[in-house]
């Protein structure tokens, strides 16, 4: 990105103006959206002004833009006086913000951003400021519950229909002020339900407020203190204590098996770093934003602000604001909480950090744990990244000193790690009674963790009924006409759907092709197995849980709550329910089926199915009756499964990182990933080779630098666009961001073709 000068006049400067320079002050400008580059503008003594609305670094302005003086938003980056020829520089128009947006330091985490990403800087602001900030979002109104006087003096004698109702009535009557059903919810723990019920019987009365969105409080959660800890949370928590003690930047892996008690550790360094008069940001997958997580955080702090991808613009806005301002202590939020305004941040925990949800899979394709680590080392504070199953992205980090590891081998209370046993699916024994999904010694074990009053876990990573749709006279199978993908059967609908786009379309009575009507229904999807489970024990209650079933708002919280509560003895659901959940009554852990990912075209797959497995089976085993985990699979001698089946992390460490090494993959080598698309096969192709011939002249003579391809993507065809990879891979990162901007410079992506960079990518597909 180099400085360029937005001039009045496109010719040359006469010779005349060269003596027209003066000291002016200077603001360079980031534009939003359009012309990358810098520009600078004069700043009229209007805007420096010590008015609300003087510009400082940070604010955003308006200015006058190309020829046609259009006005365009952009961010002041630099202001400076110095000297500039006054006559070819145009002014500021407007400051837009009444305080600055972005501090100095987020500036420059942000222009690293763009760098490291390849991406531009305005994009990467527009991606840090949340929409909601930009908007200026205002106030909103709201539905506030209070109890009415009578109600109120009668409390003890009234007969209510459920424990949950007299909870959130005794809640909300002993409150002082109004809450909103979200509030009142959240505090007792309960869904909307018995709340509307409450309303109905009239006993309780809603009336409608507008308000500043600043006098929504945040909900009351019932004080908790700290745990006492066990010894490894202690030298864990010791550890971070003197990290933040040094003021150096620190990275450290906290290493604890599921059930270890990290959070307990999170929650007590964060009461040092809140001690100090700093604040704490947690960042945690978006999946396990619930209110479960969001009270531990609010039964120990004051001041919480979360932050998530559901937030109106408004609460956004709000929660932004209460952060700069320095009133809150812990922001708790997914991905792009690593951006929060925190005027003095002390320390950075990132919870799961080997969840994929922390890499954005649009431009700016950062990774927030990247992020966070540039953040953390300039701001001089620890990078706490806690998991049962690293990245080997960190581990690695640790194993070469990088980064400190912190271990909690044990569970708290010393409860064991369930049992994990594989049923190999090739052993007609295990099949040879059952059509279904559910082999032999999974319904046995089914049977015998029911009859103990245990409840039950299913693992099946694939959504719908049927996976594929095919014809056994001519081998038709129905495909997407957008995608290169086959299509799944959706049963309560009735319905064939693509997975990757909104195709769907009603399911062919006879073959297209060869008119058999013999189409069949095959492959397992969540809900073909939410019915041979009703089928097979039609005395239980069973409950499914995947995207399809959970589209409603709330309605993740509410089959959660119910299993909590018992309603619910078998849970199915996709990867959904394999995290984070902590239920002590779910005595057996059943996965479907461990191979889904296992072959894909990913260097990550072993490592993703390692982590799927040794997730799913860290929910079970956690009270006083124990647990254990069927593991069904195809390939019970991958070393994926072996190791997960052995709680053993560190096999699989070791044996992925020296695949690794042989490959050059990452951690040992860095990969850019290109993909170039668009509707049309020959043009996209002949895009992407045009590329790589000129990412090839960039990088003669580099060492160590491979390109391949181009080739077809593993998913060559989607939403109509044909699809290309190019994979750039070298020892370090430098040399290929240098091909990628050399070869793109000058370059102008032809109209219709799309290309996306990604650096360090995750999504192989
Ligand atoms: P992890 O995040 O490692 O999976 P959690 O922090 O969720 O584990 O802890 C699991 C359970 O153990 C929680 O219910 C938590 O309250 C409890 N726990 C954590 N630390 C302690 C401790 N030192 N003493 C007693 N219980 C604890
Ligand atoms: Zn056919
Ligand atoms: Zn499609």
């Amino acid at each position: 990105m180099s400085k360029q000068q937005q001039s009045l006049f496109d010719d040359e400067p006469a010779e005349w103006e060269v003596d027209a320079q003066s000291q002016r002050l200077v603001a360079t400008i980031v534009l939003g959206e359009g012309a990358t580059g810098e520009y600078d503008y004069l700043v009229p003594d209007t805007l420096s002004d010590r008015g609300d609305y003087f510009l400082e670094v940070g604010r955003r302005v308006r200015v006058p833009f190309g020829r046609s003086n259009r006005k365009v938003v952009g961010y002041c980056v630099t202001l400076e006086t110095k000297l500039v020829d006054a006559a070819r520089l145009k002014l500021v128009a407007e400051v837009i913000d009444a305080s600055a947006l972005l501090s100095p330091a987020m500036l420059r985490l942000t222009r690293w951003m763009a760098d490291y990403y390849l991406c531009k800087w305005g994009e990467v602001l527009e991606a840090v400021v949340p929409a909601g900030v930009r908007l200026l979002a205002g106030t909103r109104k709201v539905t506030l519950l209070s109890v009415p006087e009578d109600v109120r003096d009668t409390l003890g004698q009234l007969k209510l229909g459920s424990p949950q109702q007299r909870k959130a009535l005794a809640h909300l009557a002993a409150s002082e002020r109004s809450l909103t059903t979200a509030q009142l919810a959240d505090a007792v723990g309960c869904t909307a339900g018995p709340i509307k019920q409450l309303l109905k019987r009239g006993l309780i009365e809603a009336h409608e407020k507008r308000v500043r969105s600043s006098e929504l409080d945040e909900t009351i959660v019932e004080r908790e203190s700290p745990l006492v800890l066990n010894e490894d949370q202690q030298h864990a928590l010791d550890a971070i204590d003197a990290a933040l003690e040094s003021g150096k930047p620190r990275g450290m892996v906290l290493f604890g098996v599921t059930g270890s008690g990290k959070t307990e550790v999170y929650l007590q360094a964060i009461e040092r770093v809140v001690g100090y008069g700093r604040q704490a940001i947690v960042l945690v997958p978006e999946i396990s934003l619930t209110p479960q997580t969001v009270r531990r955080f609010r039964a120990r702090f004051d001041g919480v602000a979360v932050l998530h991808s559901h937030q109106s613009h408004v609460e956004r806005h709000r929660e932004w604001q209460r952060i700069a301002r320095g009133d809150v202590q812990v922001v708790v939020g997914a991905r792009s909480a690593v951006f929060a305004p925190t005027p003095n941040l002390g320390l950075i925990v990132m919870d799961e950090e080997h969840e994929s949800s922390f890499k954005q899979d649009s431009a700016p394709r950062y990774h927030a744990r990247d992020v966070a680590w540039q953040r953390a080392q300039a701001e001089g504070i620890p990078l706490v990244l806690g998991s049962a199953t690293p990245s080997l992205e960190s581990w690695y980090k640790t194993e070469q000193g990088e980064f400190a590891r912190l271990d909690l081998p044990r569970r708290v209370s010393n409860r064991p790690l369930p049992d994990v046993l594989t049923v190999d699916l090739r052993d007609p024994a295990h099949t040879r009674f059952s059509r279904g999904a559910i082999s032999r010694p999974l319904h046995q074990a089914m049977v015998a963790a029911l009859r103990d009053e245990g409840q039950v876990i299913l693992l099946l990573n694939r959504r719908g009924f049927a996976t594929h749709v095919q014809c056994p006279a001519c081998g038709y199978v129905a495909e997407c006409p957008a995608c290169d993908l086959s299509l799944t059967f959706h049963r309560q609908e009735s319905i064939l759907r693509c997975h990757y786009c909104d195709h769907h379309e009603p399911p062919p009575v006879n073959c297209p092709d060869c008119k058999s009507p013999a189409i069949r229904y095959g492959g397992m999807g969540t809900q073909k197995l939410e019915a041979e489970v009703r089928a097979r024990f039609p005395e239980h209650t069973c409950e499914r849980m995947d995207t399809d079933s959970m589209r409603k708002a709330g309605s993740h919280q509410r089959v959660l709550d119910k299993f909590c509560q018992g309603e619910i003895d078998i849970l199915l659901g996709t990867q959904m329910i394999a995290k984070g959940l902590d239920f002590p009554n779910v005595t057996l852990v059943g996965v479907i089926n461990a191979d889904t990912a296992l072959h894909l075209p990913d260097f990550r797959a072993g490592e993703r199915t390692f982590q799927l497995v040794a997730q799913v089976a860290g929910r079970t085993g956690r009270g006083e009756k124990g647990g254990r985990v069927l593991v069904q699979t195809l390939s019970p001698e991958h070393m994926a499964i072996r190791a997960a089946v052995r709680h053993d992390f560190e096999m699989f460490a070791e044996e992925d990182l020296a695949t690794r090494r042989q490959l050059c993959y990452p951690p040992f080598g860095s990969m850019i990933r290109i993909l170039v698309r668009g509707p049309q096969e020959e043009t996209a192709q002949a895009v992407a080779e045009g590329l790589t011939q000129r990412l090839r002249q960039e990088t003669t003579g580099e060492e160590g630098v491979r390109i391949m391809g181009p080739a077809a993507a593993a998913i060559p065809k989607l939403r109509d666009h044909y699809r290309f990879q190019i994979q750039l891979q070298a020892p370090t990162l430098d040399p290929l961001r240098s091909a990628v901007t050399g070869a793109t410079a000058k370059w102008k992506v032809p109209t219709g073709t799309f290309l996306a960079v990604d650096v360090d990518p995750w999504d192989m597909m």
